[in-house]
């Protein structure tokens, strides 16, 4: 699938700001059939689950985020619990990887207790050939706009990416 630098669009930040902060968990939301907080499921395990970014600013963004509501990155997890997800978050950015052969994939985790509380994982792709000033936070921030895709393209990327998914060790 080719990886290009795809056009961004201008994005309501204010807006996403609001929906995050209106008492709802988004994950839970989502995880509870919410279908205001529906998002493209690509993967799942008995722990945690993997999902198309609704507003990405990188094509082929994926989160990743456990089932149960937990807050702390690594403080609400054990050991072993923390390297199973881990391992889950490998397949998801190899599988990404065998899809858009990006120049790096960044892996953060963020949120805050007023907003996106829920743990989460960003796995967000950064295309080949983006300019160094437009990488790393540049490419992340809503502030600079989102990826001028259609549906049509995200899906076909969420298909191409549950089959790469089940071809990593
Ligand atoms: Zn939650």
């Amino acid at each position: 699938m080719r990886h290009m630098a795809h056009e961004r669009v201008p994005f309501d930040v204010a807006e996403l700001v609001r929906r995050n902060t209106a008492g709802r968990c988004f994950i839970c939301a989502c995880l509870a059939g919410d279908p205001d907080y529906e998002h493209v499921i690509v993967a799942e395990t008995a722990m945690a689950v993997a999902f198309l970014n609704k507003y990405p600013t990188l094509f082929g963004y994926v989160m990743v985020a456990p089932k149960t509501h937990v807050e702390q990155v690594t403080g609400d997890f054990s050991e072993a619990e923390y390297l199973t997800l881990q391992r889950f978050i490998y397949k998801i950015a190899e599988g990404v990887r065998r899809v858009l052969t990006p120049e790096r994939v960044y892996i953060l985790s963020l949120g805050s207790q007023a907003a996106n509380a829920h743990v989460h994982w960003h796995v967000a792709p950064l295309p080949k050939g983006v300019p160094l000033a437009s990488q790393q936070y540049h490419a992340l921030m809503h502030e600079n706009g989102v990826v001028a895709a259609s549906n049509e393209e995200h899906e076909a990327f969420a298909d191409a990416l549950r089959r790469a998914i089940e071809t990593v060790e």
